[in-house]
């Protein structure tokens, strides 16, 4: 199963798509994730995009479209992906066909995740994740069982990221309504757009996404 994820910052993609990891062995893939992990190694592409991603901005195609093109071809993408993150621009739902195409593969579903601009800001300012294990929370809607310890892994250092400030959620918010928001007709007009609640609470949600996978298989 081949799936996209999309939905403005906060929307709750990463959470989901973690649990549809587990459940459906697709990985994940997050172009988030990956640049994270270019500009702590200080690669070239992470001295590149450093300062475009903590203004909040898109990080250029181009590097977008080489790293994904890299990512699945992996041998893990055979059992299928859930893209989180990517695309985030016309041309790379464009070269994103292209990859696919050439690969001969084909997308299941593109699923959006629909939020209120006005909950993002406090989902996005709560953020935090394991430092281990990368597993999300929320210092309201998604704590751990135990205060200071993860539920995953036992982990209890917990990390937030540069961007999940106040200040940026506004310019993440226009360049996705700017940029993002206009390839959802693209994929409207395939068939492929299915969209699901994202204000309900986290579990409804993905129960929500199951229902719609499992019927779709
Ligand atoms: P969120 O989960 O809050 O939507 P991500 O972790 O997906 O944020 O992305 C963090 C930042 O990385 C973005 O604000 C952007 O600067 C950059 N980025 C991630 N994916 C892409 C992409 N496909 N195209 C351009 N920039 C990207
Ligand atoms: P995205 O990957 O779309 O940027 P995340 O999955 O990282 O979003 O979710 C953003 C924050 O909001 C996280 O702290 C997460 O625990 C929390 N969150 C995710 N989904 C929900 C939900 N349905 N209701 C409340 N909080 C949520
Ligand atoms: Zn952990």
């Amino acid at each position: 199963m081949n799936l996209i994820l999309l939905g403005p910052p906060g929307a709750g993609k990463g959470t989901q798509a973690k649990r549809l990891q587990d459940r459906y062995g697709t990985v994940q893939i997050s172009t988030g994730d990956m640049l994270r992990a270019e500009v702590a190694a200080g690669s070239e592409v992470g001295l590149q995009a450093k300062a475009v991603m903590a203004a909040g901005a898109l990080v250029s195609d181009d590097i977008l479209i080489r790293m994904l093109a890299g990512r699945i071809t992996r041998p893990d993408c055979a059992q299928g992906f859930i893209l989180d993150g990517f695309p985030r621009t016309v041309p790379q739902a464009v070269a994103l066909d292209t990859m696919l195409a050439g690969l001969g593969k084909q997308l299941d579903a593109v699923i959006e995740l629909v939020v209120d601009d006005g909950a993002l800001v406090e989902r996005i300012a709560g953020r935090y994740t394991c430092g281990k294990c990368g597993e999300g929370y929320h210092d309201v809607f998604q704590k751990p069982a135990r205060a200071g310890v993860c539920d995953r892994c036992g982990g209890n250092e917990f990390v937030r990221r540069a961007d999940d400030k106040r200040e940026t959620v506004a310019a993440r918010l226009e360049a996705y309504h700017a940029q993002t928001a206009p390839i959802l007709p693209h994929y409207k007009a395939s068939g492929k757009l299915h969209q699901v609640d994202g204000m309900a609470d986290i579990d409804a949600v993905t129960q929500e996404l199951i229902t719609l996978l499992d019927g779709l298989r």
